[in-house]
């Protein structure tokens, strides 16, 4: 049983029924054969507001159907029990963090980056346009040498960043991914990275590093990333730095098992064990389990037909296979708010936000209680959701 202070929107008591005063005002969660979880969070995601997933698709398609779509997007995350969520590089998303903080739409809090960082000609600059046009169209700034990635890191405080996306690596086509042979360029150096951090951290800001390949992986190492997104082909040696730095790993796996292309890889008895796809399957997530990696739950998801906002339970139970059920929701709670920055946030705990999901079943037993038809209530700041 859970007690909640209307006014304040926290956390005043939590325990099982019986040892818990009831009060006379404020909210009581009981919970009645069901779970009451921490609010759910998911720390990767996008609002592409597109149906496919496709860099041109992004940049191009009329920012505001990506608005629209993405105010559809954000209500289904709520219903599906995610109270907080890391936008990781959407032209708007600043925007939709502001909407939703102001109350006029109904979504998951929304911690953004406004925009990604880059290096011009990088994987998310859309080569096949005039530069200026890309630089407008595309959801990334792009810079070049230290002092330009010091100015990027203050456009995107000047925009409303929460904290900051970097690019170290490619990583945007499915051949990325399938191919040991394939090329994985490190995008911004060392220097240029060590910069964004540097200048990220003065503002109280930090930067999430997407890292792909060894050399990538490495450099954001190095250059002092709070958190390693994807984080593909993690070496022992990248794994023990990881640790003693205290650096989050966010592999992911939910964009990587629900794409068709990567799945007819991944499911290709043909093909060659050490593919990064399936080296992440498997090795990656071994070493990031043996060193002790503070692994956290993000899907990478978009929006797309493939990868719907609202499905986003599937990382939960995707990490509950290497790790079992509990930390798998450690991952996508209280550790997420930790990785986020969100202290009040991510345990039923007194004094803590009131951001609680209460599912039908018991999701350490099974995970599948997470799915979003079992989803009771949603408790967003003390304001109730009844999704089913
Ligand atoms: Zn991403």
């Amino acid at each position: 049983m859970v007690v909640v202070d209307n006014e304040k929107r926290i956390i005043v008591d939590a325990g099982r029924e019986g040892d818990v005063e009831e009060p006379r005002d404020g909210k009581v969660i009981t919970a009645n054969g069901q779970t009451i979880l921490p609010g759910l969070i998911d720390a990767h995601v996008h609002f592409w507001g597109c149906k496919v997933y496709d860099l041109t698709a992004w940049v191009s398609t009329p920012e505001t159907l990506v608005a629209l779509r993405s105010v559809a997007d954000l209500r289904k995350l709520l219903m599906a029990g995610f109270t907080s969520v890391r936008e990781m590089g959407t032209k708007g998303g600043a925007f939709l963090s502001r909407a939703i903080k102001e109350g006029c739409i109904d979504g998951p809090e929304v911690l953004s980056c406004g925009r990604s960082l880059g290096k011009t000609g990088g994987d998310d600059d859309p080569t096949n346009l005039p530069l200026h046009i890309a630089q407008e169209l595309s959801y990334s700034y792009f810079a070049d040498g230290p002092w330009e990635c010091r100015g990027a890191v203050r456009k995107v405080i000047r925009d409303g960043a929460d904290f900051v996306k970097v690019y170290a690596a490619t990583g945007t086509t499915p051949e990325t991914y399938t191919s040991p042979m394939y090329h994985l360029r490190p995008q911004f150096s060392v220097e240029e990275m060590k910069a964004i951090v540097d200048e990220a951290h003065d503002s109280g800001l930090k930067v999430a590093i997407h890292a792909i390949g060894e050399q990538s992986v490495t450099n954001a190492i190095e250059a002092g990333a709070d958190s390693i997104e994807h984080g593909m082909a993690l070496t022992e040696d990248a794994a023990r730095e990881m640790k003693r730095k205290g650096i989050f790993y966010v592999p992911t796996l939910g964009v990587f098992l629900t794409s068709p292309a990567l799945r007819s890889f991944i499911d290709n008895p043909n093909l060659a064990d050490d593919v990064y796809v399936r080296r992440h399957l498997t090795s990656d997530m071994e070493l990031a389990k043996q060193y002790g990696l503070k692994i956290v739950a993000g899907t990478d998801f978009g929006g797309n037909d493939e990868q719907p906002h609202g499905q986003n339970y599937i990382e939960i139970v995707s990490i509950a296979k290497y790790l079992g059920n509990k930390e798998a929701l450690v991952s996508a709670t209280s550790r997420a708010a930790e990785c986020l920055g969100l202290m009040d946030n991510g345990q039923i705990k007194k004094g803590f936000k009131a951001d609680i999901t209460v599912v039908r079943g018991n999701p350490l037993e099974n995970i599948e209680a997470l799915a979003p038809a079992n989803i009771a209530l949603v408790l967003k700041g003390g304001r109730l959701f009844t999704p089913n």
